[in-house]
């Protein structure tokens, strides 16, 4: 019993929030209470945004997110094929960000961390990041 969307688009920030509504519409079979959408929501922009300023350094290409609902779960991936991250244990500490110059915090990970009930990153650099979340 599951059901599946997915959706790709271009890497313009103009289009991060199509994309997080996107994805809180779907889950809205599930019958998530306003706190649980908002925290998805928090989650996802801060996966495309890192795809659109660290993986493709802001250059158009596409961000594929794939979502999929297994009972009372919800998956969601967000993927790119920008430039990769070396450490991802380093990169996902709190504060750590390669951008302090761009008035970039180094909480995006954090976030997600704080407000999905799993996450976890694949990347390779070259190839592009994977973002697997879970709520
Ligand atoms: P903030 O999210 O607070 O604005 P930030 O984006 O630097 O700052 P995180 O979102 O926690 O902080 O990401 C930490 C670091 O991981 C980034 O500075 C960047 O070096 C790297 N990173 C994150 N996502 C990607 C990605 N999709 N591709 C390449 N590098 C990434
Ligand atoms: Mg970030």
């Amino acid at each position: 019993n599951t059901n599946e969307m997915m959706i790709e688009f271009d890497s313009r920030s103009c289009n991060e929030g199509f994309a997080r509504v996107a994805v809180a519409a779907f889950c809205t079979q599930m019958n998530p209470t306003l706190e649980e959408v908002a925290d998805l929501k928090t989650a996802i922009s801060e996966a495309i945004t890192n795809a659109i300023i660290h993986g493709y350094e802001n250059e158009i290409h596409k961000i594929r997110i794939e979502c999929k609902i297994v009972g009372h779960d919800l998956y969601v991936t967000v993927i790119d094929h920008g430039k990769g991250i070396p450490d991802v244990k380093k990169a996902m500490e709190p504060l750590f960000t390669t951008k302090p110059e761009m008035e970039r915090s180094g909480m995006g990970f954090a976030f997600m961390e704080a407000f999905m009930d799993e996450i976890a990153v694949v990347s390779q650099p070259g190839v592009g990041t994977e973002v697997h979340m879970k709520k």
